[in-house]
């Protein structure tokens, strides 16, 4: 196994660097004064054939995919390079990234050439929202909003927060629970077209203290009206193709990207303050570049895992590499303030945000269920990685 990246994705991680050193860095502040969605990095992204990356080749995309195995290495890449600079904006692109490989799966032609046709033609992103209030402790395929079954199509109502995406998508994916069999086989996933009767995005609730350019409205759905021709397969796909252990990795190359941002910032920041002659800020910078590296080492072992045959095992290292991508960008917050010190945090530096961006964004799943399920592997015990809520695995353990 190569560990050095080919020319390939050195190609890739050059053009995603400039245009995160560019169109994303020239308006994160901005974006995340204001709460706003990165639309001009979604623009550059396009005008270079990036925000197509996990569109299938045969609708004019790339095709990278944690899902056909085709070229995982090339998303994750171009996630941490974002992440790097702005790590709201990482995330609007990996929830893109991550729909486009579950419709290439889910989708006829017809479906594909609709909902891919608005990504290639324009470069709008694809919203998908599973959460909603108290999912976590229901767990995840137990959804309230529904979706009773009609002539033609579903009638849907409910509501869901976090949809990142949805203010800017021209499709979005949601997940309901249908009134077609018992739990987790009544998981529905639809597809809602922007602007649908009955289908209202509410971006003024996205106010967090983080990831405030990563814009995830509330959705309200009343008596939504979708039709067959816009159902993702049917009842129960999701759960039964455990899709759920493909998305792992992505929330690892935002960590990733983000510590090795503010790693990057202490390499510049230190020299003009004279502070390298510290011991101790040698030893920890030491220290950073070891976990950073170990970090992206494991990252893009689990991603490369996902192109062969021996899918558990690609399961459990992308639960090892998120997990520790996560623990190191928090690990990397605590470490880079003693390095730094406190000027370094006064808002005219750009080190406060993804402080706050990683404090938010490493709740998205909890750590301590993702080692449960690896140590659960490692006692030779079935494990499930795409359930990431305790009250469902503990349910499963007891089982
Ligand atoms: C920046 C960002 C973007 C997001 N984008 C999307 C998106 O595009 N699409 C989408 O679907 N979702 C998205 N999410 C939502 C995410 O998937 C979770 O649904 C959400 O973070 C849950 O937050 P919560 O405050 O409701 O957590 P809660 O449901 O309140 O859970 C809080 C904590 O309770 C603990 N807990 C876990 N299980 C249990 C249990 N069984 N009983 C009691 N306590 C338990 C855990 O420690 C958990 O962290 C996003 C989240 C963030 C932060």
């Amino acid at each position: 196994m190569d560990f050095e990246l080919d020319k390939h994705h050195q190609e890739f991680q050059e053009k995603f660097r400039a245009i995160a050193d560019t169109a994303v860095a020239k308006n994160a502040r901005r974006h995340d004064e204001n709460a706003s969605v990165p639309v001009e990095m979604m623009e550059t992204l396009h005008k270079a054939g990036l925000m197509e990356i996990c569109v299938p080749k045969d609708f004019g995309g790339h095709g990278s995919s944690f899902v056909t195995g085709h070229d995982p290495l090339s998303f994750i890449i171009g996630i941490e390079e974002i992440a790097r600079v702005d790590m709201g904006a990482a995330h609007c692109f990996q929830v893109h990234g991550h729909s486009c490989m579950l419709l290439e799966h889910a989708c006829n032609d017809d479906q594909k050439k609709r909902y891919f046709g608005p990504v290639v033609d324009k470069g709008t992103p694809i919203s998908w929202t599973g959460s909603e209030f108290g999912r976590t402790a229901r767990g995840q395929y137990n959804l309230q909003s529904d979706a009773i079954k009609k002539d033609g199509g579903f009638l849907l109502n409910g509501v869901k927060n976090y949809g990142t995406n949805a203010s800017v998508a021209d499709w979005n994916i949601v997940a309901l629970s249908s009134d077609q069999g018992e739990m987790p086989e009544n998981f529905l996933l639809v597809m809602i077209p922007a602007g649908a009767e009955g289908f209202e995005v509410d971006a003024s609730w996205w106010d967090p203290t983080g990831m405030r350019s990563a814009v995830s409205p509330k959705l309200t759905l009343k008596d939504v009206f979708v039709s067959d021709e816009d159902i993702l397969v049917g009842p129960g796909y999701y759960p039964r193709e455990q899709l759920g252990s493909r998305w792992h990795l992505g929330f690892g190359a935002s960590h990733l990207g983000a510590a090795q941002g503010m790693f990057d910032f202490i390499l510049e920041y230190l020299p003009k303050r004279g502070t390298t002659g510290d011991p101790h800020s040698q030893r920890a910078i030491g220290e950073m570049k070891m976990r950073l590296t170990a970090a992206r080492d494991i990252l893009y072992h689990a991603g490369l895992l996902w192109s062969g045959d021996d899918l558990a095992k690609a399961e459990e290292y992308s639960l090892m590499a998120k997990l520790y991508c996560i623990m190191t960008a928090e690990w990397m917050i605590s470490e880079t303030i003693r390095v730094v010190g406190s000027s370094a945090l006064l808002k005219t530096y750009d080190l406060e945000r993804p402080v706050r961006d990683i404090h938010i964004h490493s709740t998205h799943a909890n750590l301590y269920s993702t080692a449960q399920l690896i140590g659960r592997s490692a006692l030779g015990m079935e494990f499930d990685s795409t359930q990431q809520q305790i009250a469902v695995e503990t349910k499963k353990a007891n089982a």
